[in-house]
């Protein structure tokens, strides 16, 4: 969808861009393209979209042969239109959504979206760590700094809770990045797309995220003392050696796997 398009739909939905909702809509065909060469189809596949807007995945991935195709949208307007095109619309807040209830889920599914900014991390972060593998794959547009946290490696300023739930629970790629030319409205900052696999190996759940989270809190301290708080009577100092750590670690140097792995000593322990 070129801009001109863009401008023709949203005149017929009589909408304008609603910055409150994060609408920056996609008008570059490259980025659509790698965004829809990302997504692997299978037979028995699901796809989910959210945020459709006027369409500029949407009018794609609804031409893709899948068992269901379902959009979440918080816009009224939109929402309205695409249930008028049959489609099956979920209107509903994407973060406030039920990813973890059992009615909600249909597996296997990938998941698409130009992401809206705001969202973006808190929703890594709960699908990261809802404990529910009914979301295979997910291909997801990023303001490009939250990409680069996502990646980030340890001691490096990106690096944090994000980074270790994201990685612990998904193999991640890039695609492909976007400039704000990419976009109408123009945003202010640019964006870069992930692909996330769901990995059988990985981990995640809401306990290993509010972990990693009180460990993070204060990343200048030794991670000893952050997590002090929440002990109750575990030894870190041991379970740090064991792992040919030092005492005096500090949270940004723990690989995600060694999170993982002091986690489960903690856990076994009891706690
Ligand atoms: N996919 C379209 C639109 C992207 S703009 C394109 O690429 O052009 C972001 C979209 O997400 C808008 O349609 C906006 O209404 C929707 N949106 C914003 N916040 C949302 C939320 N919390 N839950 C679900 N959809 C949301």
């Amino acid at each position: 969808m070129n801009k001109e398009d863009l401008l023709k739909r949203l005149e017929e939905l009589k909408a304008l861009p609603k910055r409150s909702l994060g609408q920056n809509f996609l008008v570059s065909d490259h980025v659509v393209e790698k965004i829809l060469q990302s997504v692997k189809v299978k037979e028995d596949l699901n796809l989910l979209e959210i945020g459709p807007g006027v369409g500029a995945l949407t009018e794609h991935l609804v031409k893709i042969p899948c068992s269901n195709f379902r959009v979440i949208e918080l816009d009224e307007a939109f929402a309205s239109y695409w249930r008028g095109r049959e489609l099956e619309v979920i209107e509903a807040d994407a973060l406030q959504w039920g990813w973890g209830e059992a009615e909600n889920q249909k597996s296997p599914t990938h998941l698409v979206s130009n992401l809206p900014y705001q969202i973006s991390a808190p929703l890594v972060m709960e699908l990261s760590s809802m404990g529910a593998s009914w979301i295979q794959s997910m291909t997801l547009m990023f303001q490009k700094e939250v990409a680069e946290r996502i990646v980030a490696v340890p001691k490096t300023k990106a690096y944090g809770t994000l980074s270790v739930v994201a990685q612990m629970r998904w193999n991640i790629k890039k695609v492909v990045d976007a400039g704000p030319a990419c976009f109408h409205p123009r945003p202010k900052v640019s964006s870069r797309v992930l692909n996330f696999q769901w990995n059988p190996e990985g981990e995640g759940s809401l306990a290993f995220l509010k972990f990693v989270r009180s460990g993070f809190l204060n990343r200048r301290k030794f991670l000893m003392k952050s997590l002090k708080g929440i002990s109750g009577g575990f030894d870190w100092e041991k379970a740090l050696t064991e792992m040919g750590l030092s005492t005096q670690v500090r949270a940004e140097e723990l690989k995600p796997g060694e999170w993982f792995e002091l986690f489960r000593k903690f856990k076994g322990h009891g706690n």
